[in-house]
Order: C-alpha cells, then sequence, then structure tokens
C-alpha cells in the first residue's frame, strides 16, 4: 500500500481531494511502474485540483500531478528496467491518466524520459513541466534568431518566468523580467534579470499597435493584454515564444506587428512534444540551467501541502517552483 492524493466527484459534482493509501493493482494500465519521488505544482495542476478539475479531468476518482520523477520498479517494456531514473511530461497524465501526486505511477513507456546526467529527481522536478517548457520556448527562439535587444519574460516570478530568465541569463543574453510583484526584484536579479518591468507598464490595452523596437525576443507566460501590447514593441523579425494565459486567453492584438515588422508569434505545446524533441530539451536543461539559481527557485512541499499550493498558483502566489517530496 502507498499514499496517493485522490480527488473524488460527489453525486451534485463537488470534487474533494484526500490523501488514501491505495494498492498498486489500484493503478491504471502501463507499460512501467514507477516509485514517484517528486513532483510539482505546475499551473495547469491548479486547474486540475480546483473544483470540477478545470475542465481539464477526464475522470474520477483521480490522482493529479502533470510530471514526476523517479525510479523504475518495474517494466514490461525493453527500453527501461528497474533502477532506472525517469522523468515525465505532459502527455495529458494528470488529467486523463492518473499522475505523480502519489507514491507509485504507471504509465506508458512512451510518455518517459530517460533523466539525463547531471539531473537528479528533485533537480528535474524544480524543473518539472514550467521549467522544460521555458527550455522549449528558448529552442524555438533561437532557432528563430534572437535579435538584439533584451529578451523579455512576461509572468517572471512564477515557474516558467524564473526558469526562462535563469536560462537566459546563462546562455549570455540580457534579460528583462514582467512581474506583478515589485518585492521579487532581488529574486528575478539573482536568477540574472537586469531589468525588472512592472506589470502595470505593459499589461494595458494597445494604444498603438507599433512602438519603440524594443525586445529581441520575449518568452510569454501571461497572453492577454500583456501579449497584444508586447507585440507591437518587438523587435524587427523577433519572435514572441506563446506559452500561457495566466493573464487571459483573449487576445486583443491587430495583426499589424505581424505585417509591418516580421514579428512571429510561436506557439509552445509541451504536452504532445515527441521523444526526440523531449530528449533534448532536458539534456538542454541538464546543460544550460546553472544548478545554484534552480536551487534558488524551491520551494520544498510535501504531499499534505497540495490542496492549499495548487490554490495560490491560480492566484498568481506561488513564487519559483514548487517541489513536492512525496515521501515527505
Ligand atoms: P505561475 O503561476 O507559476 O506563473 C504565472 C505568472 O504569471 C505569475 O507568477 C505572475 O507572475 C503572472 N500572472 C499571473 N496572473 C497574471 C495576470 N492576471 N496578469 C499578468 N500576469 C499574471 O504559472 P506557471 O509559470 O507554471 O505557468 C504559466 C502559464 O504557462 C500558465 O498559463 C500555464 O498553464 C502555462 N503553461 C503552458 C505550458 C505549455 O505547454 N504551453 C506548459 C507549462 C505552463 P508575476 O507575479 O511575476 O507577475
Amino acid at each position: 500500500m502507498f499514499d496517493a492524493l485522490i480527488v473524488t466527484k460527489d453525486d451534485e459534482g463537488k470534487t474533494s481531494a484526500a490523501i488514501t493509501q491505495i494498492s498498486e493493482d489500484q493503478l491504471p494500465d502501463g507499460d512501467v511502474l514507477v516509485a514517484v519521488e517528486y513532483t510539482t505544482v505546475n499551473y495547469k495542476d491548479g486547474l486540475c485540483m480546483s473544483p470540477g478539475g478545470g475542465g481539464l479531468v477526464r475522470n474520477y476518482p483521480h490522482v493529479p500531478g502533470i510530471d514526476f520523477a523517479g525510479t523504475v520498479e518495474a517494466s514490461s517494456d525493453p527500453r527501461y528496467k528497474a533502477g532506472d531514473k525517469v522523468v515525465l511530461t505532459g502527455w495529458r497524465v494528470g488529467e486523463a491518466h492518473w499522475g505523480g501526486y502519489a507514491q507509485k505511477a504507471r504509465v506508458k513507456a512512451d510518455w518517459l524520459v530517460p533523466l539525463p546526467a547531471g539531473l537528479d529527481a528533485r533537480q528535474a522536478m524544480a524543473v518539472g513541466t514550467a521549467g522544460f517548457t521555458s527550455m522549449l520556448s528558448v529552442m524555438a527562439l533561437e532557432d528563430h534568431g534572437i535579435k538584439s535587444g533584451p529578451v523579455l519574460v512576461t509572468g517572471a516570478a512564477g515557474g516558467v518566468g524564473s526558469v526562462a530568465v535563469a536560462i537566459l541569463a546563462n546562455l549570455g543574453y540580457e534579460v528583462a523580467g514582467v512581474t506583478g510583484r515589485p518585492e521579487t526584484a532581488d529574486y528575478l536579479k539573482s536568477l540574472g534579470a537586469t531589468q525588472i518591468v512592472a506589470r502595470e507598464e505593459i499589461n494595458e490595452t494597445v494604444k498603438r499597435p507599433l512602438e519603440g523596437e524594443t525586445w529581441g525576443g520575449c518568452i510569454d507566460a501571461v497572453g492577454g493584454a500583456m501579449l497584444a501590447r508586447v507585440l507591437g514593441q518587438m523587435q524587427y523579425g523577433a519572435s514572441v515564444a506563446s506559452v500561457g494565459l495566466a493573464g487571459g486567453a483573449g487576445l486583443p492584438a491587430t495583426v499589424i506587428p505581424f505585417l509591418l515588422r516580421g514579428v512571429n508569434l510561436l506557439g509552445i505545446d509541451s504536452v504532445m512534444q515527441p521523444y526526440d524533441n523531449r530528449l533534448r530539451a532536458w539534456e538542454r536543461v541538464a546543460k544550460d540551467l546553472p544548478m545554484d539559481k534552480l536551487e534558488a527557485m524551491v520551494v520544498p512541499a510535501k504531499l499534505s501541502d497540495l490542496p492549499k499550493l495548487t490554490a495560490d498558483i491560480l492566484n498568481g502566489q506561488v513564487k519559483g517552483r514548487v517541489v513536492v517530496d512525496v515521501n515527505a
């Protein structure tokens, strides 16, 4: 028997979460049984744990947790054997398939990636889906060419933002972080941001479709009015990696930045990334993300902290990356 955070739904559709002892035969089908060591809190986990599952959860009772890292306990797939260290992100785990908020998980071998050299399970979850997506975003910006001028990161003090700032600064880019929490300025500077931009300076309705050419690239975790405004501030031919919608799913923009400045809007999806891309991104994380900076982002937690922390992330109140030791 082992601990799992199980979310149930009653006849009136009300959901509630409780740590429950379950057995391996209650886990869903899969090729690989993993002893989960660490999981984390991403924005999507906040949605999955919210009343009604945020429209994402496909089955109840459910074990949320869209990512985890741990050690293979048993495998019917030749690619993995007992003792291998693995990490999982995406593939609707924690939404359609039971996820990482438990001491064990059973999943398809295709969804896993071996932990790259240089990263342990705790560090992998300090990165988690949010940080992995930051790496995918950096890679997308590089593929399209980062222009001169600072690279802007929106939602900078959050999970995606913090890791993006640290990776970009380590790669030698000048990084500007947009935050609505001025008290995080020192934290963002410690990760390598050289400029802090107040959220209200950017997060307002587009007044003119084009403004001064300011940013050489952008990783946007916020969407909405902020993304619309940023599009008109990009350097000619620069790219915006659109990652998230913490500030809204609408896009009150015009087509002018695309037509007159050749701006690229790059959609980033971490969920359905093919194996080779996932492996490449995790290897780049191990190489390009300084571990001391990663450590500075960590908020340690245990399974019983998850109901509170998943609510906090939806309110923009989590700084950096929550790392949940499921055995604590
Ligand atoms: P966090 O909550 O950790 O960070 C989001 C940050 O956005 C907050 O910390 C805050 O930063 C800022 N923010 C929150 N609300 C608002 C608002 N109303 N207006 C402006 N800024 C706001 O979440 P994550 O970093 O984990 O995720 C960020 C987004 O990226 C989410 O929408 C998530 O779903 C998405 N995402 C997408 C992925 C993909 O595959 N495309 C994968 C992972 C995440 P600050 O306090 O600094 O202003």
